[in-house]
């Protein structure tokens, strides 16, 4: 049976590691980083989102500015409250919250975002310097399950990784990733043929698909370790619903070394990288050193 990867605690301790940091740059250099959130519409999933983004950036000790606007705010006002974030010498991470009403052109907002205060790691010149080695912002969900996975395996040098999902946000950030930390990498997607035996051939297998269970026992080897980043909420009886992952948790985990579970495992780590991307920005902006 696979030992679980517990993001909860992991993610809990590195906000705890995160406020000490940020106690540190407060009292050695007078900075408080300051993380601008801005929400358009009434996204009830998105709502909780940035409301938990608020309450754990104040928790480690930075300032959270919240920006919410109505569904009805058009492309010209957004992208003009970008710049004004921008501009403001006390902002040091900027986070549209994702989705955008359809009328936004999320990908021209995106790009509008200073790079410097990229916390989400979206831009294109941060995604750039991921694929090139430089150092930019990286996406937050797979830097936290990279940092999960060298938690629990040290190096991951040779090893072969299997990225399901191909998206900007998760599967072609979480390949780099794992690229840079000399895996060999093969990424699968919809089109992909065979993808289980794909799978089968996975030393780390990372699930970015948003289907509820699909990874079943047949798509492990064994003593592979399993990261799930999916997040699936299926309908039970009664109108109850349920979170699932993109793994099949109950016949995967007696095959897998180690599993993430959905959910307690990636989820979590997510908030927490952008709190440490934040703390990052705000002292390479600042051209401050990075407290221990
Ligand atoms: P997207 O829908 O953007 O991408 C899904 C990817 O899965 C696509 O690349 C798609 O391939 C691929 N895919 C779809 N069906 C199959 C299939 N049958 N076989 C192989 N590949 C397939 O999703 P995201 O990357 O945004 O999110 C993925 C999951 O991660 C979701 O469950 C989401 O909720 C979760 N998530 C969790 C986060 C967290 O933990 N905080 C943060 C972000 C996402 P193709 O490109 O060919 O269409």
């Amino acid at each position: 049976m696979a030992s679980i990867i517990d993001g909860k605690a992991f993610a809990a301790t590195l906000r705890t590691h995160l406020a000490r940091r940020i106690a540190a740059l407060r009292h050695d250099e007078n900075i408080t980083p300051a993380l601008a959130v801005v929400l358009v519409g009434e996204d009830p999933a998105s709502q909780v989102y940035v409301r938990n983004k608020a309450a754990q950036t104040v928790e480690v000790g930075m300032r959270s500015i919240e920006h919410k606007l109505p569904a009805s705010t058009t492309q010209e006002a957004l992208l003009e409250l970008v710049a004004a974030l921008n501009a403001d010498a006390e902002v040091d991470g900027i986070l549209v919250q994702l989705p955008l009403p359809d009328h936004i052109d999320a990908d021209r907002v995106l790009e509008a975002i200073d790079p410097a205060k990229d916390v989400d790691g979206f831009h294109p010149l941060n995604a750039g310097r991921l694929a090139t080695g430089g150092t930019g912002l990286v996406p937050c969900t797979p830097l936290g399950a990279l940092m999960l996975l060298k938690d629990r395996l040290g190096s991951l040098s040779g090893l072969h990784a299997v990225v399901v999902g191909r998206s900007n946000i998760v599967g072609k950030p979480m390949a780099q990733l794992l690229l840079r930390e000399d895996c060999t990498v093969t990424i699968v997607h919809s089109r992909s043929r065979d993808a289980a035996a794909l799978c089968r051939q996975a030393d780390i297998l990372v699930a970015a698909v948003g289907r509820p269970r699909m990874i079943g026992a047949d798509w492990i080897k064994p003593g592979a370790t399993v990261i799930d980043v999916g997040i699936n909420r299926i309908a039970l009886d009664a109108g109850r619903t349920k979170l699932v992952g993109d793994v099949d948790f109950d016949v995967v985990a007696p095959l897998a070394a180690h599993i993430t579970p959905v959910p307690g495992g990636v989820g979590p780590m997510t908030i927490a990288c952008l709190l440490h991307n934040t703390l990052t920005a705000a002292c390479r902006r600042r051209g401050v050193e990075l407290p221990n």
